[in-house]
């Protein structure tokens, strides 16, 4: 476990992504709650990344669907390279390279493994956790599987994020029905706007070469994602936090862990609500 995979794929000087420190992290996180974060990712494909906070690094998984509120439904989660911990208030528009796309603040908060020895229970290939953040919360669990299909080789890679059945599992689709940044309050258009409102403008400015052509493919899907999007979800996305607290790009991690907590405590009351059965 180590960062290496992560910077063997960047370049520092191109991306705006954080290079990060495994052992000054690990040891300046001791004794804290760990963290952990849900960014959205439109590179390629959509997807949602998963991270959690473990011996000064975020462990992460690739999980196509995003998380479901319903034990019922499994999502596939490919684990991915370990992430600096400080990539776990990102949020922007990686222009080139490795991940380029547009990257979204999903849900962030804190994490307590169920397990006394979390490596150990990574290597049998079962995590059982619980989530106190914006969107998630309760019991989870990540069990390693099988690769999914035929003439796949199996890598080890393939997990599943499942729910586990408590007051915080339901029928909501939780990426539907709080499809926002936690940071910014805004949608991925807004991001790719924000930070290259010339791109989003004039979809002319794009970078040259394959870097261009993927970056104007994913300026395509933002827009179709937007217009695909009823205007009445904004209101409904009861979990976004208010703007002027977060509107700063901040490069470091909430220092304090419980100004999370207390957002939470106002938040979750109407998601709730939402999502009782009728
Ligand atoms: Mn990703």
């Amino acid at each position: 476990m180590a960062l290496d995979d992560y910077k063997r794929k960047r370049n520092f000087r191109e991306s705006p992504e954080p290079e990060g420190d495994q052992e000054r992290t690990r040891a300046s996180r001791r004794g804290q709650p760990r963290f952990f974060c849900v960014q959205k990712h439109l590179a390629s494909h959509l997807h949602y990344d998963f991270r959690i906070e473990h011996e000064g690094v975020l462990l992460s998984w690739a999980v196509p669907k995003g998380p479901s509120l319903d034990p019922k439904t499994k999502r596939l989660a490919m684990k991915v390279e370990d992430h600096p911990f400080e990539y776990g208030t990102f949020e922007g528009v990686i222009p080139s390279g490795y991940g380029a796309g547009i990257v979204m603040l999903w849900d962030v908060g804190t994490w307590t493994p169920l397990a006394d020895d979390v490596d150990a229970a990574l290597a049998k290939g079962d995590l059982k956790f619980e989530l106190d953040g914006y969107k998630l919360k309760g019991s989870w669990v990540l069990v390693r599987t099988r690769a999914w299909g035929k003439g796949q080789p199996d890598d080890g890679r393939s997990w599943l994020l499942i729910k586990h059945r408590d007051d915080w599992a339901g029928d909501v689709d939780i990426v539907e029905f709080a499809p926002l940044s936690v940071k910014s309050g805004h949608d991925l258009h807004e991001i790719l706007a924000e930070e290259q409102p010339d791109l989003w403008v004039s979809n002319r400015d794009a970078p040259g070469g394959a870097a261009g052509a993927m970056l104007r493919e994913i300026i395509d899907k933002a827009a179709a994602l937007k217009s695909a999007r009823p205007p009445a979800t904004r209101t409904t996305d009861a979990t976004r936090p208010s703007r002027t607290a977060t509107t700063t790009r901040a490069r470091k991690p909430p220092a304090n862990t419980n100004t999370t907590k207390k957002r939470t405590s106002r938040t979750t009351a109407p998601a709730r609500r939402a999502r009782r059965k009728p």
